[in-house]
């Protein structure tokens, strides 16, 4: 199938804000401001990427919403010049990187729009990715939902029966007579469980959201990054063009996602690895091999248990700084009290009269708590 996979998909009116101009940073910004995102990965527990379009478009896979979008060009009455089939592509720098970053513990976690397939190619790990709008080289069986690894992209999508039996018997031992089915949302589809759990736990508990090449306007997959904001993480914004949550951002890097990335690399003096056919699981399968590429109960149940961890020590921060907060302002008011009462000569000294001034103290139930205390 050729890229253009959106031929596939049913009309849809509401494509968002498209054709936007592209922005560059100058050199010494973008060095500058790649020198804080690599001391922030640095410094973070917790990093999520979340990969859009634009990561994918060094590797001759149009994006939708760019100048030569998809969809700009749609509304154009014009149609994207693509010179690569999804088989063809391959990985771009970012998406080795990202895989090497991965390696290396720098970050945790990926949460992907892209359909194409390409950081699966990159060899990573089914733990380590969350693919919200499907994968042009997995394939699901509509009875026991398992997915697996295909040699070639589907020939449809928007989640259409490919004819072929499911393949659960090759490496569960049970048969299932469910068929297969491509993973490709269509507009109106809903995203996948596991996937959207995933992402909406690592979100949450990620000090570091990073998005690279995405103008964040789908939802849910684009309110994603902002989910940790609630429990005191930064988000990062990697793109050309501005993004629906540029406001939200504590740092925004408009520039080609690749350079960006390698000059991080670079200071993290990390090489970022070539691209290998014996690397690539689409690619590598002995004949007859049934890959499965399945979301394990036990990684939910894993990031899970952190989300409550985390969620539960920032409901144990918040109520430690209200309690400074309401005594800050208790003190105040006795303050207040104090002086007035000097002044009207009704006190000589309020350490004397401590029980005389809470008297006259108009205070909270909370604030008479805290002075009792
Ligand atoms: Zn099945």
């Amino acid at each position: 199938m050729s890229c253009n996979y959106a031929d596939g998909l049913s009309p849809y009116e509401h494509k968002g804000v498209l054709g936007v101009p592209e922005k560059f940073e100058s050199e010494e910004k973008l060095n500058e401001k790649c020198a804080i995102l690599t001391d922030w990965i640095k410094n973070s527990k917790h990093v999520v990427v979340h990969t859009g379009a634009g990561i994918s478009t060094s590797a001759g896979i149009p994006d939708f919403r760019g100048p030569n979008g998809v969809w700009t060009l749609e509304k154009q009455g014009k149609k994207p010049n693509i010179n690569v089939s999804f088989n063809e592509a391959v990985p771009t720098k970012t998406h080795m990187a990202l895989k090497h970053l991965i390696e290396k513990n720098h970050i945790h976690y990926i949460i992907s729009q892209n359909i194409d397939g390409l950081h699966l190619k990159t060899g990573i790990s089914r733990s380590n990715i969350a693919e919200l709008h499907g994968n042009m080289f997995i394939e699901q069986c509509n009875t026991c939902e398992s997915q697996f690894v295909r040699t070639s992209p589907t020939a449809t999508v928007g989640k259409k029966c490919l004819e072929e039996d499911c393949k659960r018997a090759a490496v569960r031992g049970r048969v299932c007579r469910g068929k297969l089915h491509d993973t490709i949302l269509d507009w109106e589809d809903s995203l996948p469980d596991n996937d959207l759990e995933m992402s909406d736990y690592h979100s949450s508990v990620a000090d570091l959201n990073i998005c690279l090449g995405t103008t964040l306007q789908i939802v849910p997959s684009g309110n994603l990054p902002l989910r940790g904001k609630k429990y005191g993480g930064k988000v990062v914004i990697v793109n050309l063009q501005p993004t629906k949550h540029d406001k939200k951002a504590d740092l925004i890097i408009n520039y080609y996602v690749d350079q960006v990335i390698c000059n991080v690399m670079k200071r993290l003096s990390l090489e970022i690895p070539e691209y290998t056919l014996d690397i690539d699981p689409t690619r590598n399968q002995l004949p007859g091999a049934v890959l499965e590429w399945n979301i394990s109960k036990s990684n939910i149940k894993q990031i899970q248990k952190e989300f409550e961890r985390v969620s539960k020590e920032h409901k144990k921060r918040k109520s430690e700084e209200n309690f400074i907060k309401s005594k800050k302002k208790a003190v105040k008011k006795f303050d207040i009290k104090v002086e007035t009462l000097k002044n009207e000569g009704l006190i000589k000294n309020e350490t004397e009269n401590v029980e005389l001034v809470m008297g006259f103290v108009d205070l909270t139930e909370e604030e008479d708590d805290i002075f009792t205390e």
